[in-house]
């Protein structure tokens, strides 16, 4: 299904999880860059700061990006039940969603929204299921094929395993509630927004 904006939409939401976005998608399509766009253009949402055990890249700034963690504070944090879902990605380093400040937007009425990759969609529909669960998809195969190379910072080896990734990855839509294609940044921002506050759009 893709999100009419002119579409009738269901009343505003009852319970908290309705209020929750969990934005998924294949690798490179650019769920990092939609989620700072709605990090600039709306304030009022709550993001989710994921934990990591990756090294930043440069520009990212721990505790904004990510929690940047090592092997033995990840290990931690999943012992303590710190960590609503994680995964590990490309089989390369491991991530996962710290449940407290999650559960405190919610509880503040506040929306939220969580940027995770597939694996870690599925762990928050058995806990959540009543979130809304969006797939951002590329305007096309190409497109994304093109923005994967195009990123640059990856090794040849690192590239190849994001595409498999993908492959595997884009055949998940059918999965989810909601596909909204990333034909532009700040309209995919302002879609996933309407999403939060007003819920999905009616059949
Ligand atoms: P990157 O290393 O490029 O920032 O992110 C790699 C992948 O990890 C992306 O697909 C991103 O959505 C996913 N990811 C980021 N944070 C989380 C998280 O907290 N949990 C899970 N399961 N995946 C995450």
């Amino acid at each position: 299904m893709s999100l009419m904006t002119d579409e009738k939409t269901t009343a505003g939401p009852e319970g908290h999880e309705k209020r929750l976005v969990v934005l998924a998608g294949p690798t490179a399509v650019g769920k990092g860059t939609v989620a700072a766009a709605v990090r600039n253009d709306h304030p009022e949402v709550f993001l989710s700061v994921s934990a990591t055990t990756r090294k930043p890249r440069p520009g990212e700034v721990d505790g904004v990006h990510y929690l940047f963690v090592s092997d033995e504070e990840f290990d931690a944090m999943i012992a303590g039940g710190e960590l609503l879902e994680w995964a590990t990605v490309h089989n390369m380093a491991r991530y996962g969603t710290p449940r407290g400040p999650v559960e405190k937007a919610l509880a503040e009425g506040r929306p939220a929204m969580l940027e995770i990759d597939l694996q870690g969609a599925r762990l928050v529909r058995e806990t959540m299921p009543e979130a809304i669960f969006v797939f951002l998809a590329p305007p096309s195969w190409e497109e994304l094929v093109r923005r994967l190379v195009g990123r640059g910072t990856e090794t040849e080896a690192e590239r190849e395993r994001r595409l498999e990734t993908a492959r595997v990855e884009l055949a998940a839509e059918e999965e989810f509630d909601v596909t909204i294609v990333n034909h532009e940044v700040h309209q995919a921002a302002d879609e996933l927004v309407t999403l939060m506050t007003l819920g999905l759009p009616s059949k």
